[in-house]
């Protein structure tokens, strides 16, 4: 069962993660394990958490648009390996100067376990690009879902451990674009 909390953090105008709530700790255990727990990501700056230009970029935006005072709502993917869970987040500006992001699950569904979407092995030889949004990932350059990516499974055979690396394909990145300017942020 996923958690049915909001799951909450806030960063401070340096960035950095001044307030996680309880569902963190909850989904952390859950699914990533103690070095996710807030005692480990409290006084953190969020960047140490974002990799990749295309990502860190968009994230910079993303933050600016909420300090400017505007609310940004979009929806995400976030898998395990038994299930398929779709996230809606709201990024806003709260009282004391402070970003909010806040992630509300809305449906999940079972389906046979993948093992790609294990905790990350930091052996792994392949590493994978996954869309943060879609959860859609880089097969040489080509963005497909993980389905896809299981059906072309035997030309991936040999490498025994994936790891998956965060950032974000080139639709998601153009619909994000869209919304902050429609945020009327500006640049
Ligand atoms: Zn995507």
């Amino acid at each position: 069962m996923s958690v049915a909390q909001p799951i909450v953090y806030r960063i401070d105008p340096r960035a950095e993660i001044v307030f996680v709530n309880s569902a963190w700790d909850e989904f952390a255990q859950q699914n990533e394990g103690t070095e996710a727990r807030s005692d480990s990501i409290l006084n953190q700056s969020i960047w140490s958490f974002i990799q990749g230009a295309t990502l860190r970029g968009l994230y910079h935006q993303v933050i600016e648009c909420a300090r400017r005072g505007s609310i940004l709502k979009f929806s995400f993917r976030c898998d395990s390996p038994t299930l398929v869970r779709w996230y809606d987040m709201k990024v806003a500006p709260i009282e004391g100067n402070l970003v909010e992001f806040r992630s509300t699950f809305v449906r999940e569904r079972e389906r046979s376990p993948e093992p790609l979407l294990k905790k990350a092995d930091p052996n792994a030889k392949l590493v994978l690009e996954a869309c943060s949004i879609c959860l859609k990932l880089n097969l040489a350059g080509e963005w497909i879902t993980i389905e896809e990516l299981l059906a072309k499974r035997p030309m991936l055979e040999g490498e025994d451990a994936d790891r998956l690396h965060h950032g974000i394909c080139n639709d998601c990145f153009e619909e994000m674009r869209t919304k902050i300017e429609q945020a009327h942020c500006g640049r």
